[in-house]
């Protein structure tokens, strides 16, 4: 039984790989090669290490142990283990997701040259398209019973692939593993050089490989989980500030009916949102975006009772308590300075624990954060900007979020 690995044919499936994906070579270089004995194939763990049965390798050509390198490593650059936790796997379904993870993967490797051992899964052998992401693929396996091949289980791919620590896999960088820092440098170096073969034409580039390079090196970050995570924020500040009252008497005052105990009084945290309606703001898409805040609202916790909503320019025309965002009548059309707004806004009794202020930035902002107020200013839309209108700094004491579709 061979328990040394045959350093030259790993090096030439190296090679072999190289030659095919010249954009993942620092991706495939970056991988350290361990030898486990009877581990019956090929794994990676989380930290870039890949692991190789010598027995496994000497049956493998170089080709195979090739398409195999390409393949963890496609694993290892689209971060399949990250995202495994991100979905919170149940029990029996890691293998749904290793299933789906490879199908992501394998999608792309559909080369004349490709020469994976074993089966190979498709997206359509899950009855999915191509060209979609593993977590797609997960959601469409639990309607796919796979073949019963008891003879020829899914290989395992390791930590790597979906985020389980394997019993053969070291700890920390023992054996050249790579930290998280590290990591995410391959990452995104691997993305611009796919993004640099695929801009000068040289050799094929898989249209998969190029969108998971553009994800990378231009995260497309949804705004409303965002602006959702700055309320949070916002409320989470304010929530601190607790009272310890004696106006009201606690329920426990009933077992000891000779103390009088102090009621934890905690205020509900209003929230309040305040709309640019000067004519630089479309009307249309500003109410479609606080129609979208409303739910943004809720989903924090922020029921129909405690927002209010005021819709004004240079002069706050309106500021009510409002039940649906389409109550609001977005009147304006004159020019903007959010400063009224925000002076309006923190006048409200019971005063807002968080404002957001919904504007296309096209207004001077005050120089001093309103006292005991949150802000979160939702920027929309960038048009005003490309048009060559005025815009201005947002402040420093806000937080920023921009908006940047409605749709
Ligand atoms: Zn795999």
């Amino acid at each position: 039984m061979s328990e040394e690995l045959d350093a030259a044919k790993v090096s030439a499936a190296r090679l072999w790989a190289v030659a095919r994906h010249p954009y993942l070579a620092s991706a495939l270089f970056a991988s350290t090669v361990i030898a486990v004995p009877e581990l019956g194939g090929a794994t990676v763990d989380e930290a870039w290490r890949l692991y190789l049965d010598p027995e496994v390798v000497d049956q493998w050509t170089v080709a195979e142990l090739g398409s195999l390198m390409v393949h963890h490593t496609g694993h290892l650059l689209r971060d399949h283990a990250g995202r495994a936790r991100n979905l919170g796997l149940g029990p029996g379904q890691a293998e749904d997701w290793a299933l789906a993870a490879d199908a992501e993967i394998n999608d792309d490797l559909a080369h004349p040259d490709l020469r994976l051992p074993g089966e190979v899964v498709l997206p359509r052998s899950l009855g999915c398209e191509t060209g979609r992401l593993a977590e797609e693929y997960f959601h469409a396996t639990s309607s796919f019973t796979p073949p019963d091949n008891a003879d020829h289980p899914h290989p395992d791919c390791g930590s790597g692939a979906d985020g389980r620590p394997r019993p053969w896999e070291l700890a920390g960088d023992i054996g050249g593993g790579l930290p998280p820092g590290e990591r995410e440098l391959v990452q995104c170096h691997t993305a611009s050089r796919v993004i640099d073969f695929a801009r000068q034409g040289r050799g094929r580039v898989a249209a998969g490989w190029q969108r998971w390079a553009e994800e990378v090196l231009e995260p497309s970050v949804d705004w409303r989980r965002v602006l959702a995570g700055e309320i949070r924020k916002g409320l989470t500040a304010v929530a601190g500030r607790v009272d310890y009252s004696y106006r009201r008497p606690s329920r426990r005052a009933g077992a000891s009916p000779s103390v009088i105990l102090p009621a934890l009084e905690q205020p509900v945290p209003e929230v309040a949102v305040l709309c640019d309606t000067s004519g630089s703001m479309v009307e249309e898409q500003l109410a479609q975006v606080l129609a979208e805040v409303e739910g943004l609202l809720r989903s924090v916790g922020v029921g129909r009772g405690q927002l209010r909503v005021l819709a004004g320019d240079a002069t706050v025309h309106t500021a009510r308590r409002v039940s649906r965002a389409s109550q609001v009548d977005l009147v304006g059309g004159g020019g903007t300075d959010m400063g009224a707004g925000i002076e309006a806004a923190a006048r409200l009794r019971p005063r807002p624990a968080v404002l957001v202020v919904l504007t296309d930035g096209m207004t001077p902002w005050p120089a001093e954060a309103p006292k005991g107020m949150q802000v979160v200013i939702g920027l929309v839309d960038d048009g005003p900007r490309a048009r060559g209108g005025q815009v201005w700094a947002t402040p420093a004491w806000a937080r920023v979020v921009h908006v940047d579709d409605a749709a």
